[in-house]
Parts: structure tokens; C-alpha cells; sequence
């Protein structure tokens, strides 16, 4: 095997959005940049939509018109019962900030190829189909990297100033200094494919992210330009179990944690196709969508998605995007908290450049910043799965500006002072209003939501 040494000033692990937006930044600011990535891209990737405030992102990396080329807007998310005869929509251009009424629904493989091209073209290294097997310590902090080439022909071994994790949901340094915490949510699991002709709405809606709630969980459907739509579902754990009941087994015992992975062939993906076919036909709003559609590829299945790490940091190394937290996806954060995380780690690495400090405290900004952000989204996914908050989300009135502080957590609008803390206002009184509503639920309906098929 070849062993090989770089010196560097960052050295990034893995390609998707948080490690080539970290990378244009710090490119842009004449560092040396290096990025290891397992996978060859294009590779498939799950979290195709988009929020607008993501938009300012990729403003800022200077890939907005690549992403406008190529990609459908989505002017609004769409939230409907099992059945569709609940509905409520989110136009973000009703949101407090007016600045962006819209994002993308992206093919992931294309939207992280934009941003690896983006990176390089600014000067940032990639080295793909490197595997980083190991961080080098000295002194209690991390200096370095150790990276293989999958094909076992090369070592790779870096020091650097620093090391960005952004290893997604492998959260390379989190998972091995043991950081990772469950955030305790009772639906894990998600199942999801693509398919041709999903019916859609006309004109401007084409492209509404679809998210409809059943009672064991909840369905998207995100469409992209062209034909093609993703569809996926989020289920319980109790719903999961149920499966037994169709003779369909339990796939993630199979080992099968990751969406790029091909192996999802055989018994496995028969089982999880059936499991998503039997939950779409007991589902008559998605159902009736893909009356005339057709798969385009087996089922694939995710388990045991949402985490946080007890720190995002440690002397030598910071954990941006997934690789520090991910949550349940129904409000589709994932993307923004990832780049958002990145543009934030840059602010910090600007001053700890300046002062060639680069222990786990020159990252507290960064970390308090991403963290609030979390917490609002946290609040409001706990919230989805609250039957009694769900009734308040799908109230069609815009009363006391409550559906304008929605739309402004859907867009992600959560940074910005001019809206924080009206933000914030509202949404306390949102929540406060959903406590009051549970009461009347329970005394007048018999604890049933009036939307949702959950007990409150
Ligand atoms: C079911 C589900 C649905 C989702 N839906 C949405 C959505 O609609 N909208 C949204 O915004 N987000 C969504 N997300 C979240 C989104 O997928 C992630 O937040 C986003 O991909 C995180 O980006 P990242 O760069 O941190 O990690 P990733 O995109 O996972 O990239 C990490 C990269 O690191 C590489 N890597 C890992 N370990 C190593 C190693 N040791 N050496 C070298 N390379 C390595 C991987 O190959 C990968 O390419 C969803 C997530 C799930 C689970």
C-alpha cells in the first residue's frame, strides 16, 4: 500500500452539503482544504426538500442559478389528513419574512454533485473513494486524519489544524467518543422509493412538498422537475411491530441503516416494498396520488434517525450538519441546519484561525446558534406527533398571526433578529393555546383530535 502524508490547514470528512459548504467558505478565505469522501459520486442521498432560507445559502456559494436550472420550485408545503379532506397550506411568501417565498425539491446526487463541483471550483481538494478510518490525537486533541482508498492501494495519513466532521449520520468522532443521545420520538422509521406519474396540483403547487398525516405515522411526497416524485413514510415503532401481523418481517434487523447502500436487493426489498405498498393503500390521499404510478426502484429503509450529540466539538475537531445532530424529518430541516451549521462552524474558524486556537471552546458560537435553531424545530416536530397541536397547525384561520409564525418555522426563518423574538412570541403562544386545546379535547371529544386519528 502506498502511504502518502498532506499537510493542511482543514481536513474534511465527507462530501454532502455541510462538507462542501464548510469547504467553499474556507476556500474562499485561501485555506488549504482537503475533503475525504467513502462513497463515488453521483450517489444517491435522502432529503430532497428544500426550505427557503436555504436559499440565502446557495446565494451565498454562488449556485443559485445552477439550482434554478435545474430544479423545481417549491412555493409551499402541504399538510393534509389520511384522506384529504383535512388541508392546510403554507405559502412561504406569507411567512414574516418576504425576501424568500421559495426553495427547491432536489435530487440529492445532483444537488451534492452542484455543491462538490462548487467546492473544487473554488479551490478545496477532494480525494473520493477515500474511507477516514481513524483521527490522530496528541496532547488530548485531534491533529489529524487517517484516510484508505477503498480499493486498499493508498494511506493517506493528514495533519491539519483542524478536522471537520461531516460525516452525516455516521457521525465519525461523535459516535466513537460516545456523544450520541436518541432524541426520544416514538416514530423511527422511514421507508421510501421514487416513482413515475404521482398526480399532482396544477400551476404553482407542482412543486408543494406533500406531507399527510395517518395514524401511525405520516407520508411525503416530494416532486421534481420532470416526472419523477419521492415518496416516503415515517412510521411508529408500534406500527413497525404490527408488521409481524403481515408476515413481513423486520428489515432493519437486517442491517440496513443506510439509504446509499446497495444493498437493499432480494427478500429484504420485497419486504419493504409490500410494507410501503399495504401502508399506501390503507392511506386513500396518497393512495389515490399513485393510482397510475410505477416504482423506479426497491424500497429502502432507514431506522433510528434522530440524535443529538452531547457537544459539537472537542480540542482539534468540530461536528457540523448531521454529523452533530439530525431530527425527525417531517418539517425537512435537514439540509438548512447542515449548511446553516457550516456557514456558522467558517464565522468560528475565521477567529480561530486569527488566533491559532483551535480548541472545542472557539466553537461555543457556533454551537448555541445551531442549537436554538434545533430547539424551535424540536418543539415543533414533538408537536406533529401532539394531536392536540395538530389540530392548531391545520386551523385555517390566520388567528393572532399564529399561521404566519408557522410558516415562518417551515421556511427556517430563524436566524434573523428583525423576526426572532416575534417569532419566538408566537410561537409560545402557540403551544399555550394547543395545552388549552387538549383540555377541550379530552372533556368534550372524548380525547380524540379533531383531525388526527390519534388520542390526544
Ligand atoms: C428519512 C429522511 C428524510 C429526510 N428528508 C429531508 C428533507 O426532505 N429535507 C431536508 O433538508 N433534509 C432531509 N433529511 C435530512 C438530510 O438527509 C440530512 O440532514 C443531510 O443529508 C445532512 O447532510 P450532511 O452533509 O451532514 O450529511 P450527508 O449528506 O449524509 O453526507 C455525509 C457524507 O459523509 C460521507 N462519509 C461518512 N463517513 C465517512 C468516512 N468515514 N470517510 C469518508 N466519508 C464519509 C458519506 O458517504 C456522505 O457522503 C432527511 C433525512 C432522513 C433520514
Amino acid at each position: 500500500m502506498h502511504e502518502a502524508h498532506i499537510d493542511c490547514d482543514v481536513a474534511i470528512i465527507g462530501a454532502g452539503p455541510a462538507g462542501t459548504a464548510l469547504a467553499t467558505h474556507l476556500a474562499r478565505d485561501k485555506k488549504r482544504v482537503v475533503i475525504f469522501e467513502r462513497e463515488s459520486f453521483p450517489r444517491f442521498r435522502i432529503g430532497e426538500s428544500l426550505l427557503p432560507l436555504n436559499l440565502a445559502l446557495f446565494r451565498e456559494l454562488g449556485v443559485e442559478d445552477e439550482l434554478e436550472r435545474r430544479f423545481i420550485r417549491k412555493y409551499a408545503a402541504n399538510f393534509s389528513n389520511d384522506d384529504g379532506t383535512k388541508q392546510s397550506r403554507f405559502p412561504f411568501a406569507n411567512a414574516l419574512n418576504k425576501e424568500f417565498p421559495y426553495c427547491y425539491e432536489v435530487e440529492r446526487a445532483e444537488l451534492d454533485q452542484v455543491l462538490l463541483d462548487n467546492a473544487t471550483g473554488h479551490g478545496a481538494e477532494v480525494r473520493m473513494g477515500y474511507t477516514v478510518r481513524e483521527g490522530i490525537e496528541e496532547g488530548g486533541r485531534v491533529v489529524g486524519l487517517v484516510a484508505v482508498k477503498n480499493d486498499g492501494s493508498e494511506r493517506v495519513t493528514v495533519r491539519c489544524k483542524v478536522v471537520a466532521d461531516c460525516s452525516g449520520r455516521a457521525a465519525f468522532f461523535g459516535s466513537r467518543l460516545g456523544l450520541k443521545r436518541d432524541v426520544q420520538l416514538e416514530t423511527r422509521t422511514s421507508f421510501f422509493s421514487h416513482f413515475e406519474n404521482v398526480a399532482r396540483d396544477p400551476g404553482d403547487r407542482e412543486g408543494d412538498i406533500q406531507i399527510v398525516a395517518f395514524e401511525h405515522g405520516w407520508f411525503w411526497m416530494i416532486p421534481f422537475k420532470g416526472n419523477t416524485t419521492s415518496v416516503g413514510m415515517v412510521v411508529t415503532d408500534s406500527y413497525l411491530a404490527k408488521r409481524k401481523q403481515l408476515q413481513l418481517g423486520r428489515p432493519e434487523e437486517r442491517g440496513q441503516h443506510d439509504e446509499s447502500t446497495a444493498a437493499v436487493a432480494g427478500a429484504a426489498a420485497e419486504i419493504n416494498d409490500a410494507f410501503l405498498a399495504a401502508t399506501i393503500a390503507q392511506t386513500p390521499y396518497v393512495r389515490e396520488r399513485l393510482k397510475h404510478a410505477t416504482q423506479k426502484f426497491p424500497a429502502r429503509t432507514i431506522a433510528n434517525f434522530s440524535y443529538v450529540m452531547d457537544r459539537y466539538a472537542t480540542d482539534g475537531a468540530v461536528f457540523v450538519g448531521d454529523a452533530g445532530a439530525f431530527l425527525d424529518p417531517v418539517f425537512s430541516s435537514g439540509v438548512f441546519l447542515t449548511m446553516k451549521s457550516a456557514q456558522l462552524v467558517a464565522e468560528d474558524l475565521r477567529d480561530a484561525f486569527a488566533n491559532n486556537d483551535f480548541s472545542a471552546s472557539r466553537f461555543a458560537r457556533y454551537e448555541k446558534r445551531i442549537r436554538g435553531a434545533q430547539a424551535i424545530f424540536l418543539k415543533f416536530i414533538k408537536g406533529w406527533y401532539d394531536p392536540a397541536f395538530v389540530d392548531l397547525f391545520f386551523a385555517p384561520r390566520n388567528f393572532l398571526g399564529l399561521k404566519t409564525a408557522i410558516t415562518s418555522v417551515l421556511a427556517a426563518d430563524l436566524f434573523d433578529p428583525r423576526h426572532l423574538w416575534r417569532l419566538k412570541l408566537r410561537i409560545r403562544l402557540l403551544f399555550a393555546l394547543a395545552n388549552l386545546h387538549r383540555r377541550t379535547l379530552r372533556r368534550s371529544h372524548g380525547g380524540r383530535s379533531l383531525v388526527q386519528k390519534m388520542a390526544v
